[in-house]
């Protein structure tokens, strides 16, 4: 980039918010997947109005941008896979006001996930939800997505809890939206629009979201199954009863062999799948017993044995196994493309049958685990980068999951997004008119293609 216009951005936001070293970039060039391209420049704002300003000069000089939280997307979105500006979210992460009296928190969107929860549970207040990631994602991050997590199943995914945004728009204009009423049907639901749109319409500077109250008492079992196919009859079975359980979370063999080589937690290693199950609320007596009778479905269903997690360091460790599955994947092969398909929650079964066949025909292993209770499921294929029939196997095995998925009515993504790694199976999964409405949305809010060109939608 042309020193001129580099002096500009620094009369934006000073000397040491600009990164331009090939060092620098190189820390801005990947996710948490294996795609990788340079920015040209790197910019810290630390205001909205800073945002404002970087965004008319991109704008005017029709520079990509692309917005960062803490590159851990598993889409390859935060990837500027056109080169421009980085605009890392690093320097916004303030805690805006904490209205307790309407259970509402305004956040800058830089901040990161676990520091927002641990803030409002102390005043009593919870943020529920909770990406695997939520020490290395932000708020920003996580809206852009539409992140979900474990918690996902009973209370709801990110976009559930956004009552507004601050969003800059690609020529820099300040758009606000939502606010902190209930209900609110003025208009287009523009918060809506933006929550998901992997930094492609606009850069979300702040967010207002919505707490509820921390549950008091919470209960948490593990059901180990010798067999796959019960463990997911079972998550089925437990929703069929009425039971909505804060959390169901399925691992398979492997899943439990990377965990236990690396956190050794005694995981038995002779079982092909487990699920970790959490109850919640405000009764610790209706807790205790929505657990017993989750404890009788999964041993009706096969479980060999449940495991009542005793005190909270149990329960912590086995969170933090669960969190610890996808890095300790690492153990079994150098690489990793993690999926992030979502089915009908009666389909689980024959999707993961399907998996595994896909698996066998190929000779890669895939490893399954995932929130069993809302039918999102990770695949993960295990491959080595360096080996050029796995690279070319990989897409092949990536393709197949994601018919298989929308063969049994699911679809490509459930939390992670579509990123660049699967736009070629968009318009697959959403048909040409719904294509063609978001290219035209796209094209009305940013009509020089400035705002992270090259993701979400087909050419
Ligand atoms: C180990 C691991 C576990 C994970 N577990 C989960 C999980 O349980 N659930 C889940 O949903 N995801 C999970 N993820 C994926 C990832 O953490 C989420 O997608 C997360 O929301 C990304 O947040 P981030 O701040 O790292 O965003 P980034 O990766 O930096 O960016 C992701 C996308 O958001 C856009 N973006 C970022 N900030 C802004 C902003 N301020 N304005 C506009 N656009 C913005 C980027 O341009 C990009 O398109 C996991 C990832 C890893 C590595």
């Amino acid at each position: 980039m042309e020193r001129k216009t580099i002096k500009k951005f620094e009369a934006l936001v000073g000397e040491d918010g600009v990164l331009s070293t090939p060092e620098d970039l190189a820390v801005y060039s990947y996710d948490g997947t294996f795609a990788d391209r340079r920015p040209d420049l790197v910019l810290l704002p630390s205001s909205t109005e800073q945002v404002s300003r970087i965004l008319e000069l991109a704008f005017a000089e029709k520079m990509p941008v692309t917005a960062r939280g803490m590159g851990s997307g598993l889409a390859a979105a935060s990837v500027p896979s056109e080169g421009g500006i980085v605009l890392s979210s690093a320097r916004m992460n303030r805690i805006i006001e904490l209205d307790e009296e309407n259970y509402m928190v305004l956040v800058e969107a830089g901040i990161v996930t676990a520091d927002l929860q641990a803030a409002v549970e102390k005043r009593g207040l919870f943020y529920p939800p909770d990406p695997s990631s939520n020490r290395q994602s932000t708020i920003g991050g996580n809206i852009a997505c539409n992140a979900g997590g474990p918690r996902c199943l009973k209370y709801g995914v990110t976009g559930d809890y956004v009552m507004g945004l601050t969003v800059v728009l690609p020529d820099g204009k300040i758009l606000k939206t939502g606010g902190k009423t209930i209900k609110d049907v003025v208009g287009y639901d523009l918060t809506s629009l933006f929550t998901g749109s992997e930094g492609t319409l606009g850069i979300i500077t702040e967010a207002l979201l919505k707490l509820v109250a921390k549950p008091a008492s919470v209960k948490t079992v593990r059901a180990d199954f010798p067999r796959l196919d019960d463990a997911s009859g079972t998550v089925t079975a437990i929703l069929k009863r009425g039971i909505v359980p804060a959390t169901i979370e399925l691992m398979d063999e492997t899943a439990i062999a990377c965990i236990e080589e690396s956190a050794h937690l005694g995981l038995p290693l002779d079982i092909e799948a487990l699920l970790i199950i959490e109850s919640d609320g405000f009764d610790e007596r209706a807790v205790a017993r929505e657990i017993e009778t989750i404890t009788k479905i999964c041993r009706d269903h096969g479980a060999r044995e449940v495991t009542l997690a005793g005190s909270e360091q149990e329960r912590s460790r086995l969170w933090s196994a669960r969190r610890a599955v996808s890095p300790s994947l690492a153990r079994k092969a150098p690489n990793k493309l993690g999926e992030d398909i979502t089915v009908p929650r009666s389909a689980i079964p024959e999707t993961i049958r399907r998996i595994k066949q896909i698996s066998s025909e190929h000779g890669l292993p895939i490893v399954v685990f995932g929130h069993a209770g809302d039918g999102n499921l990770h695949p993960n294929i295990l491959f080595d980068l360096r080996n050029p029939d796995h690279r070319a196997k990989v897409d092949i095995i990536a393709g197949q999951i994601f018919k298989a998925a929308l063969a049994v009515g699911g679809t490509l993504s459930g939390e992670h997004g579509v990123g660049t790694l699967k736009r070629s199976y968009v318009t697959e999964a959403l048909g040409s008119i719904s294509i063609d409405v978001q290219k035209r949305i796209k094209a009305a809010l940013d009509p020089a293609n400035i705002m992270n060109p090259g993701k979400v939608l087909p050419d």
